[in-house]
């Protein structure tokens, strides 16, 4: 029912769903990140008036249908480290994501044309797996249905945020909806709008970047052998190439594919090459991808459509202001080769909405300036440490310098001999590094 004040709201998929004036807390985009953080706060803090905002319609899963994309929830598939899965056990969810989830029991890392190879096995590292890899779209169908019996969170898609300002002790944020333009006010917003969040230009935040030169072509393959819980990552002198672990297709019949043969892949290629690669059929693309891959997996079988994701670092220099802070890929998006964005960006959230926690209880104030700075630095070590990594990783790998590719290889060869080494890079890999 729509009350005094609120105006229905044209946009949502939620029925009888309206638009209200004011909130505790904002949250614009309903990408992987802005969801997860609504959760969070609806289980920790359910007293907070949330309002998400999302561009994009959110579509309502049929069971027996495709799975159904938004730009936030797409084609990809990520590899959740054991400290999100502990998270989205926290909130009561791991239960209906596993089904659709994969563990990686060993990684497998190796380097086109040279000699080093390393390994490292879950049971080594007395871990029962390194994490956990499921499709995005998968995500979103159990994180959505989770967020829409949420009652301190109105979930408000189809309406496109056009301005973000903040107006003496509140964030003002101007939305447009099939029915008009409209303002929203609260105590705190938090943007969550992607690398390319207009709310950080809005905010006045200036970023860095680096354009890596290379493109990511994301699609799902079947092999002739199964993967047996193996994660590989084979970096070649066009960028690196994941072949990640992926759960049986739920068909059954004819197109059923053998057990264990369904993967993920990321292979990130010199933009002007991914182009090419694009185009090819889906034999030469699995010819060329042999090549590239190798015979570890056995033969490339099968391949499904392709998706293409440029790659860049895009680190904001400042992520914070009174009112206002930037989260998710907003805050800083990096190269997939580490497998480390998202994860990084659940343990901003996770801090982020203990911060708020404490100031809630003492009767502060949650959009105040102090804490908001005092998030942001909490932060900072971890942040600086997985861009750090997974940028190295890239360009250390993607040099011709000879020396570099030396180095490199004694690296991977010392990785399996060096006590200690394996057991720090199979934490980054958890995301048990820093919490
Ligand atoms: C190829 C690839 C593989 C990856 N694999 C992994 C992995 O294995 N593990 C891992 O941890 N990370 C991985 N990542 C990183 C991970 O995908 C990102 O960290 C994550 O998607 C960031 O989500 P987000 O919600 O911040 O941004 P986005 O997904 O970009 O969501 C932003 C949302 O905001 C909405 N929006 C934008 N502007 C507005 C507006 N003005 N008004 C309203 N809504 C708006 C958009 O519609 C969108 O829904 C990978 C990335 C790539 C490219």
């Amino acid at each position: 029912m729509t009350t005094a004040g609120e105006r229905a709201l044209p946009g949502s998929t939620l029925p009888g769903a309206t638009l209200p004036e004011s909130a505790d807390l904002v949250i614009i985009g309903g990408g992987m990140v802005g969801v997860t953080l609504a959760l969070l706060l609806a289980q920790r803090l359910p007293q907070l008036r949330v309002v998400l905002l999302e561009a994009t319609r959110f579509p309502v899963f049929q069971p027996g249908q495709p799975l159904p994309y938004t730009p936030g929830f797409d084609a990809r598939n990520t590899a959740l480290s054991r400290r999100t899965i502990q998270t989205f056990t926290d909130l009561g969810l791991w239960p209906q994501l596993q089904p659709h989830a994969t563990p990686i029991r060993q990684i497998h890392v190796s380097d086109r044309g040279h000699f080093g190879i390393s390994r490292l096995s879950a049971e080594e590292e007395q871990v029962e797996s390194f994490g956990q890899v499921m499709e995005n779209a998968w995500l979103g169908v159990v994180l959505l249905a989770a967020l829409r019996q949420c009652p301190s969170v109105t979930l408000c898609d189809g309406v496109d945020v056009t301005a973000l300002q903040v107006v003496g002790e509140h964030a003002e944020v101007t939305l447009r909806t099939t029915g008009g333009e409209h303002v929203l006010c609260a105590p705190l917003a938090v943007a969550a709008d992607g690398t390319q969040s207009r709310s950080r230009d809005w905010l006045g935040l200036q970023a860095s970047w680096r354009d890596y030169g290379q493109t990511a072509l994301v699609t799902t393959v079947a092999t002739s052998l199964p993967h047996e819980q193996v994660a590989y990552e084979r970096f070649t002198s066009d960028g690196p190439i994941a072949l990640l672990p992926l759960p049986d297709e739920a068909r059954s019949g004819e197109s059923a594919q053998p057990a264990q043969t369904r993967r993920s892949l990321v292979w990130a290629l010199s933009t002007a090459e991914a182009e090419r690669v694009q185009q090819l059929s889906d034999a030469e693309f699995m010819a060329e991808l042999q090549q590239a891959f190798g015979r570890r997996a056995g033969r490339f079988t099968r391949v499904g459509r392709r998706h293409a994701y440029p790659l860049q670092l895009m680190v904001a220099q400042q992520q914070v202001v009174p009112r206002a802070l930037i989260l998710g890929n907003a805050a800083h998006s990096l190269h997939p080769v580490a497998g480390q964005g998202f994860n990084l960006c659940v343990r901003d959230a996770l801090v982020l909405v203990e911060r708020l926690a404490d100031a809630v209880a003492a009767g502060g104030d949650i959009g105040d300036a102090a804490l908001l700075r005092a998030y942001e630095a909490a932060r900072r070590e971890d942040q600086r440490q997985i861009i750090r990594f997974s940028d190295s990783l890239v360009r250390g790998f993607s040099s011709a310098n000879p020396l570099l590719s030396l180095l490199r290889n004694v690296g991977l060869l010392g990785f399996d001999l060096l006590p200690g080494a394996k057991p720090a890079l199979a934490r980054y890999a958890m995301g048990l590094n820093h919490v």
